[in-house]
């Protein structure tokens, strides 16, 4: 599968700032961590953003685990790439 042809502007966006985007050991995060574990809730990280999100590992701010369907779609809807926005993140 071509990326590129899938994502056209992900390639100007990848010039301007060095965003994340990892395609190896990539998690699902809870955008809001009292939220639902639903696809809504979800965002694609590789484990390197994942642990940059200050609610990571946090002793009862953690969420309960997305059921592994949605972590499966999640990441097949972020075109198995991680979803980070911050520049330079790590
Ligand atoms: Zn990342
Ligand atoms: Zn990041």
């Amino acid at each position: 599968m071509n990326i590129l042809h899938l994502y056209p502007n992900q390639l100007n966006l990848n010039v301007m700032a060095s965003r994340c985007t990892k395609t190896t050991n990539l998690e699902v995060h809870h955008m809001n961590k009292y939220g639902l574990n639903t696809l809504s809730n979800a965002k694609v990280l590789c484990h390197s953003c994942h642990v940059n999100t200050h609610t990571y590992g946090d002793p009862g701010h953690s969420a309960t685990p997305f059921p592994q369907s949605v972590k499966d779609e999640a990441i097949k809807n972020a075109g198995n790439r991680c979803q980070c926005e911050r520049d330079y993140c790590h």
